[in-house]
């Protein structure tokens, strides 16, 4: 269920995310991104969602993009919302989204890992030997994936298959912005003992000026794997600041749920929302040195 919202009409939704687009044309060629309080893994939208975080995406989406702003445009126009969705909404200028998602890893784990295991490298991109879950890279790669149609699993591809969608000279715009948001947002966030393991970005050309601007959310537990720095020990899976506890139960026999079925996943517990609610609004803390009220 989608709010109704005075002024602006439903035009899609995502997994987390409620896009809107103005009754009035004259408005111009903005979109409403509403973060909603849903929470997904493993590719399923789970219930129930957990209380404020589309606030903390909001929030911590604001505070890096101008953290950013000096190394590449965004997409904000105004957080002048309408009150139903204040907080967790942001007026945008409306981009033509590149087909791409453009990550970021400057340390291993996740599908990367998954990739090297097999292969000892990732979208093509070779690496030593010897590496272990939570290795920090040589240095940081860019390893873009093809978004994925609604409910399936985003396809790491190698660069030149990127080359073949947007072309050469975008592709290399993307990969170079891809790593210059990465550089700023790592040293930033290990300033205040969080690692920045690895970060998915969505860039997309400004109809008006024709100029590759950062869109979507960035930077926030969803988009990203953000480590305590006191715990990191390559070897294991890390302590992380996102949907740990949700993937963690619903794997865990306590959730009865089997991974490979097609059966929907069950209901989170009670506690299980407020641990998830409590890590998004201490990474948001922890990254922008002050406390969120929600
Ligand atoms: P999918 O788009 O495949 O549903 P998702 O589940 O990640 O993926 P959400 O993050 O919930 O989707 O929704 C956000 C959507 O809005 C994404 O498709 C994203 O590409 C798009 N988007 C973000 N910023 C803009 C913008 N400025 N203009 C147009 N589209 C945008
Ligand atoms: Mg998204």
């Amino acid at each position: 269920m989608t709010a109704e919202l005075p002024g602006w009409t439903h035009s899609y939704s995502g997994k987390v995310r409620d896009l809107y687009v103005p009754v009035d044309p004259s408005q111009g060629d903005v979109v409403l991104v509403v973060a909603s309080d849903r929470v997904s893994a493993y590719d399923h939208v789970l219930e129930p969602g957990i209380p404020g975080k589309g606030v903390v995406l909001t929030q911590l989406s604001l505070w890096w993009f101008e953290q950013l702003a000096d190394l590449v445009p965004n997409h904000v126009v105004s957080t002048d919302v309408p009150a139903q969705v204040a907080g967790r909404a942001m007026i945008c200028r409306r981009l033509e989204m590149f087909p791409v998602e453009c990550v970021a890893r400057g340390y291993l784990t996740g599908s990367g890992l998954a990739e090297y295991r097999v292969s000892g490298s990732v979208t093509g991109i070779a690496l030593p030997a010897g590496l272990v879950d939570g290795s920090r890279l040589p240095e940081p790669i860019f390893t873009p994936a093809r978004k994925a149609e609604l409910g399936e699993h985003d396809e790491n591809v190698p660069f030149e298959a990127v080359v073949g969608t947007v072309g050469a000279d975008t592709a290399e715009a993307l990969r170079d912005l891809t790593l210059a948001v990465y550089g700023r947002a790592e040293a930033i966030a290990r300033e205040r003992g969080v690692i920045l393991a690895d970060t998915k970005l969505e860039f997309g050309t400004d109809p008006t000026t024709g100029a590759i601007t950062l869109g979507d959310e960035v930077l926030t537990p969803d988009s990203s794997r953000f480590w305590p720095a006191d715990l990191w020990q390559p070897g294991r899976a890390q302590a992380s600041f996102d949907k740990q506890f949700v993937r963690d139960w619903l794997t865990s026999s306590a959730s009865g749920w089997d991974r490979a079925s097609d059966s929907p996943p069950p209901s989170l517990p009670a506690d299980v929302v407020e641990r998830t609610r409590d890590r998004y609004l201490d990474a948001y803390e922890r990254l922008t040195g002050a406390p969120l009220a929600v």
